[in-house]
């Protein structure tokens, strides 16, 4: 049993994303059904629409940053009721039952976790994300959204508030240690009122000054262009930790020049082409290359809250459906201050 609801989609590889509808599977015994009432706009849903990771699944419905409020619960659900204000992130479903999966490190599920749209679950069933009016999804995968925080400003810490999160939490972003956030987008902005949220001292590296106001209010210390070759000279070996959230292949040997002797460089941006760089950049310096993608269910809790706890909600910006791919564009252009939200309650 399955029922229908309102979506917007992409029909077919770089198309236009349209009005359609999909189905959604009938509540089961773990499962909770949520009327959405915000997506997120992350440039991984343009990635994978215009299939620039490689071979994705038509007709797609992105979205993975996904707040609204639980509506029906199964027989067997002991964690939401409904009524709850509740998000889910990048994947609904993983085995529970590997290594990686049992420490609470399920993106990283050796089976590969089920994502929450552009691909399928372990039964076979096409997932479609969050630009749509409801999802349904087994409770244990589903967070709850602190009170402190509106769904719309929380839509985005389900994916960009816990990937910037978790390697600054990893890394120890603090009191003492000079990060550097680089790109100044929807996972950027995030990076800067985090880190310092916990106590570090921040530089925003963003390719122009046009965000500079804005880096210093959300949590900068410092801003630089990265389009000035003299901001490369001047801050060569001065952090501790840089994330990287550049969407576009960049010269990693010229960001590893900027960490101090036994700093790292964690990358969270995700290109479609490989990068290369000189192993020499490493050497010098006893410096770490290292990545991150998203974090658990557990860490991801931990966020939401300490993102309510600190205040830090999203700079969103809500558009209609309607909006979408004009939004898309904005995103590509690096032109987005800083998240768009999708207005999903209109589509029901
Ligand atoms: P976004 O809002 O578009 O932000 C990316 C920022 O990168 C831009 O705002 C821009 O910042 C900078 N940038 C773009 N093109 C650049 C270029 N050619 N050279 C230098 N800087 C450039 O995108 P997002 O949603 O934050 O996502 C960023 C990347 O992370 C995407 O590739 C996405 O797929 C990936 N991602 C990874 C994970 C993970 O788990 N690892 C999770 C979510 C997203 P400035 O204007 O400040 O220069
Ligand atoms: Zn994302
Ligand atoms: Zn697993």
């Amino acid at each position: 049993m399955t029922t229908t609801v309102n979506a917007y989609a992409a029909p077919a590889p770089k198309a236009p994303l349209e009005r359609t509808t999909i189905t959604r599977r009938t509540v089961r015994e773990h499962d909770v059904l949520i009327e959405i009432a915000y997506a997120g706009i992350c440039h991984s849903d343009i990635h994978q629409a215009r299939e620039e990771w490689g071979q994705a699944s038509f007709p797609m419905v992105p979205g993975h940053e996904i707040a609204g409020v639980v509506t029906e619960v199964g027989p067997g659900v002991t964690k939401y009721a409904v009524g709850d204000r509740v998000g889910i992130g990048c994947f609904v479903d993983s085995c529970r039952e590997c290594e990686n999966c049992l420490r609470g490190e399920e993106q990283y599920c050796l089976r590969g976790n089920i994502p929450t749209y552009n691909g399928e679950g372990f039964d076979g069933e096409k997932m479609y994300g969050g630009y749509s009016s409801h999802i349904v999804a087994d409770e244990n995968y589903v967070l709850r959204i602190p009170d402190g925080l509106s769904l719309d400003v929380a839509a985005p810490l389900l994916c960009a508030g816990i990937t910037l999160y978790s390697p600054l939490a990893r890394w120890n972003a603090g009191p003492g240690k000079k990060v550097a956030i680089v790109g100044v987008g929807g996972l950027g902005h995030m990076g800067l009122k985090i880190a310092h949220a916990m106590g570090a001292e921040v530089t925003a590296l963003s390719q122009s000054l046009r965000k500079k106001d804005d880096a210093l209010r959300l949590g900068a210390d410092h801003y630089y262009a990265t389009s000035d070759p003299a901001t490369f000279e001047e801050l060569a070996g001065t952090f501790d930790l840089i994330v990287s959230t550049i969407s576009a292949n960049y010269d990693v040997g010229a960001y590893l020049s900027l960490l101090k002797v036994g700093g790292t460089l964690v990358n969270v941006g995700a290109p479609d082409t490989p990068s290369s760089f000189h192993l020499f950049s490493l050497i010098g310096g006893r410096k770490s290359l290292a990545g991150s993608m998203i974090g658990g269910i557990q860490e991801t809790q931990e966020m939401l809250d300490f993102c309510a706890e600190h205040g830090l909600g999203s700079e969103i910006e809500v558009i209609a459906p309607e909006q979408i791919n004009e939004a898309y564009e904005r995103v590509v252009a690096s032109d987005v201050r800083y998240r768009f939200v999708i207005d999903v309650a209109s589509l029901r």
